[in-house]
């Protein structure tokens, strides 16, 4: 059984293939990058209308597949820049029809844990998800997925994004950070923002500039923001270990990509003695691979949609969906496929 994922939530547009033991067969992906600025959210579907139709050719050709060989098409249904959104579940949408395919909505933060929990063999890991615009700490109960704690403000890539934009870089600005923080010396003591299981960038961020534009070294400054965000990102994710009593952690987001951050993870979880995972960068950043397999156990559990109820949804949370595959996996009853 082979499944189809189209991801479109924000700057990037992927198309990835999976099978039932979640190999992944192919995953073509193109990002939209502005010449200046931040991400436009209707340029960025613009991008995304443009550059779809050869991406499912390529991950179809790269997969050595074609339709016949499909059991259903998912996509991200949420959350995410509305217009991009919409770009994505439109070809999805079309291809069911096409195809004669189940289509299957997943909801993206899940689609991070799930590629990083299938690719780690970890049975019930907290995630710690950071990316361009969000930055939550996410584990498994009663039937769902929960958000134990998130960003206040800014995602900490979007945060990462705006400070590097300002001192001249092109979007994404975090890895131009990351090169910066290098030839860093981290001597800068900034604002450490940690509310519970909640963290807050925005007085990291005026800090930063007002370092920056009294003169202090970027790379200085960068170093310095990477060890103040990165130990506030580690610190909210040991205490939801704490708090639930678990000893696996995985990683998800672009920003997981940042080599500091995983040291640091990596760190924290020797000092407690868990086990922690980062999926290979590719599957880190948005992608259509991990639609693709979330899709795979939304089918699994029933929860395929008439394209009357696929509506996308900017502003879906972590909870509003269930998990049902998580639950027939404990030994349990299966709760109705979607709220
Ligand atoms: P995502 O939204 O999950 O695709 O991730 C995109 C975000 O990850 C952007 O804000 C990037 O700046 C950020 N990002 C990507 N690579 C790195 C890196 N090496 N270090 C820090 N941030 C990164
Ligand atoms: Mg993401």
């Amino acid at each position: 059984m082979k499944l189809l994922g189209i991801e479109s939530t924000a700057h990037t547009a992927s198309v990835g293939v999976v099978d039932e033991e979640a190999r992944v067969l192919s995953c073509a992906t193109d990002m939209y990058r502005p010449p200046q600025g931040g991400i436009h959210p209707r340029e960025a579907a613009n991008h995304h209308a443009e550059v779809f139709p050869g991406l499912l050719e390529k991950a179809l050709s790269d997969a050595r597949i074609d339709a016949s060989d499909l059991s259903g098409v998912a996509f991200s249904q949420g959350p995410g820049l509305g217009p991009c959104l919409r770009a994505g579940a439109t070809v999805a949408r079309t291809l069911v029809q096409a195809w004669e395919l189940p289509l299957l909505p997943v909801n993206h933060c899940v689609a991070h844990l799930e590629i990083a929990r299938i690719m780690s063999g970890f049975e019930d890991p907290v995630l710690l998800y950071a990316s361009g615009g969000n930055t939550q700490v996410i584990a498994y109960g009663h039937g769902r997925y929960r958000v134990l704690g998130e960003t206040l403000d800014l995602g900490v890539g979007n945060f990462l994004d705006k400070l590097a934009l300002g001192l001249g870089a092109t979007f994404p600005g975090g890895p131009v950070l990351e090169r910066w923080a290098k030839e860093g010396n981290p001597r800068y003591e900034l604002p450490y923002s940690v509310h519970g299981m909640d963290v807050s960038f925005s007085g990291l961020f005026t800090a930063a500039r007002t370092l920056l534009n009294r003169g202090a070294p970027r790379e200085d400054v960068a170093a310095s923001v990477e060890v103040t965000a990165y130990s506030m990102l580690c610190e909210v994710a040991e205490r939801a270990l704490a708090h639930l009593g678990r000893s696996e952690l995985v990683l998800g987001g672009g920003v997981a990509c940042n080599r500091r951050l995983r040291a640091m993870v990596e760190g924290m979880a020797r000092a407690r003695g868990i086990r922690v995972y980062a999926p290979p960068p590719a599957l880190c950043v948005d992608n259509g691979a991990m639609i693709a397999w979330t899709g795979t156990l939304v089918n699994g559990t029933g929860g395929a949609v008439p394209l009357s109820e696929s509506a996308v949804d900017p502003r879906q949370r972590t909870d509003q969906v269930t998990a049902p595959w998580r639950v027939r996996l404990a030994g349990g009853a299966v709760p109705p496929g979607r709220p």
